[in-house]
Formats: structure tokens, C-alpha cells, sequence
């Protein structure tokens, strides 16, 4: 039975990333550019991923309750609802206009290997929301968006989701609609980033091979970038690439079991009032009586 643990707990992820390309790959047409089986796909991930929190959990400070179940999945919904309906009509909307009026045609991108085309798009993608979250970490009104996931005391599969909503729409933001990639390549892309995302969070004791967590961010990764040392938060912003903070110098080794900001954890109200404090705070100053 250990050994078995072992093999599951070294090989999960990749065979997992693995599994999402070849689903993908082989789906029918009519299936794999239909939006709701990419729903589906990105719900169920995070479901097999809290199985495991219960095979081999990695910290018992961070076990899964039904109050942060009920917690969690609050910001699960508002993502695919309120901030997916913004993202697609506010950002998507006029990424497609720019790129008919600026006549951008890239339909040679169809004809590369879909692994390929996969590849571009989780690349894009990830360099996207490394800067996003760079520049959160750096430049204070962007801080107040990210700064209620920092927030957070304990991990698991589900907390990637947790977040300010304008900060869930910010990180939600890229340019692959520039480009004309298959529609099935950018869902599976899509797919691999929630799975690597929802492993990154997982209260799981993986053990990936050295390849696998030399390419994409851990659990190890992810938490120290979550830990309550401030200078350790300032590493390791890939959500899912941890490469490319290898490239750009922001790669630190190690592993946060303490987690959170000064203050401690916030609310559900908390998280969503967090950004607009300042402005409410404003507004009742200026209403006082001198
Ligand atoms: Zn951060
Ligand atoms: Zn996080």
C-alpha cells in the first residue's frame, strides 16, 4: 500500500498533464470546442485533487472543513459566473475587435502539432499572469486586488480560486485571442493551467520527479510564495510555469507551512471589500463632521 501511495503521489501530476493532452487531443470536434465540456473538465480536476488531500495530506493545519468548503466554493462560482461573464465581455470582446481591426491573421498556427499548439498557448498564457502577478507584488493599487489571497492561513486544492474579484478578473486577462490557435488547443491549455493551479494549492504530500518541478511550480513552490516571510513572497510568481521565474530570476528553493499576512485571514465579505477599503474609508473620512 505505501509503495503504491509512493508511485501515485511521485507520478500523479505528470501522468495527469499527460492525460489532459491526450483527452483533448482525441475528444470528437463537436465535443472539444464546446465550452461546457471544458466547464466540466476544469470542475472535476480539483474534485480528484481533494480525493488525494485524503490519501496523503501533507499538513493537518491545512485540512479541508466544510466551513472552508463552503468558503471555497463561493469564490469557485463567482469565478465561472460574475468574473468569467467580465472577462469575456469586457476583455475578450475587445481583444476580438482589436484584432479585426488591426487584421491579424495567424491561421497558419492551426497546422502546427496540437502538443505544439498547446505548448504556445500555456506559454502565453502563463508569461501573461507571471508579470500580472509580478506587478501585484510591486505596485500597491494592484496589491490591494492580490493581497486578500496572501491572506489566506492554510492551502488546498480549491484555494487557487480564492481571491478579490478584480483581482480573479486581472489574472483571468491574456491575448490569446490575437492569435487564431484551434479553439481545442486553448481549452486543453486552459485545462492544464487549472490542474497545475489546483496542484500548486493542493494540501497534498506529491513527489514529483526533479523534471517535473524543475518545468511546472509545486506545492513547495507555491507555498513558499504564500509563507509569512515577506521576502519569500516575492518569489516564485508562475501560477504554473515555475521556468519562467527561473529565467527571470525570481526562483527560490524551499517550502511555507506557516502561511498568511499580518492581520490573519479575512472573511468572505473581507476578501470582497479588501480592494475598495481605501475608497470606503474615503468616503466615511469625508463624511465625518470637522
Ligand atoms: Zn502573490
Ligand atoms: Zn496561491
Amino acid at each position: 500500500m505505501t509503495a503504491v501511495r509512493a508511485t501515485l503521489m511521485r507520478y500523479f501530476q505528470p501522468a495527469a498533464l499527460l492525460g489532459i493532452l491526450a483527452l483533448w487531443w482525441l475528444l470528437p470536434e463537436a465535443q472539444a470546442s464546446d465550452p461546457f465540456t471544458l466547464l466540466i473538465a476544469v470542475l472535476a480536476t480539483p474534485l480528484v485533487v481533494l480525493a488525494l488531500e485524503w490519501v496523503s495530506e501533507r499538513h493537518a493545519a491545512w485540512r479541508m472543513t466544510w466551513y472552508e468548503l463552503a468558503h471555497d466554493l463561493f469564490f469557485v462560482v463567482l469565478s465561472f459566473t460574475a468574473v468569467r461573464f467580465c472577462i469575456d465581455h469586457l476583455a475578450e470582446a475587445g481583444i476580438a475587435e482589436a484584432k479585426a481591426s488591426l487584421g491579424l491573421q495567424t491561421l497558419w498556427l492551426q497546422q502546427l502539432p496540437f502538443p505544439v499548439q498547446v505548448a504556445m498557448v500555456l506559454v502565453l498564457i502563463e508569461y501573461g499572469q507571471y508579470w500580472m502577478h509580478r506587478a501585484m507584488h510591486n505596485w500597491h493599487p494592484l496589491w490591494l486586488t492580490h493581497a486578500p489571497h496572501h491572506h489566506l492561513t492554510q492551502l488546498n486544492a480549491l484555494k487557487g480560486a480564492v481571491g478579490n474579484p478584480v483581482e480573479l478578473f486581472l489574472i483571468g486577462l491574456s491575448i490569446v485571442g490575437l492569435f487564431d490557435f484551434s479553439l481545442t488547443a486553448v481549452f486543453c491549455a486552459a485545462h492544464m493551467l487549472a490542474a497545475i493551479g489546483s496542484f500548486a494549492h493542493a494540501n497534498v504530500r506529491f513527489d514529483p520527479p526533479r523534471w517535473y518541478s524543475f518545468l511546472f511550480t509545486t506545492i513547495e513552490h507555491h507555498s513558499l510564495h504564500h509563507s509569512l516571510d515577506y521576502e519569500a513572497t516575492r518569489s516564485n510568481y508562475a501560477n504554473c510555469l515555475i521556468l519562467i521565474d527561473r529565467l527571470h530570476g525570481t526562483f527560490r528553493a524551499g517550502e511555507g507551512v506557516l502561511l498568511g499576512q499580518e492581520g490573519g485571514r479575512l472573511t468572505v465579505g473581507g476578501i470582497m471589500l479588501y480592494t475598495f477599503m481605501p475608497i470606503i474609508n474615503a468616503l466615511r473620512g469625508g463624511r465625518r463632521p470637522a
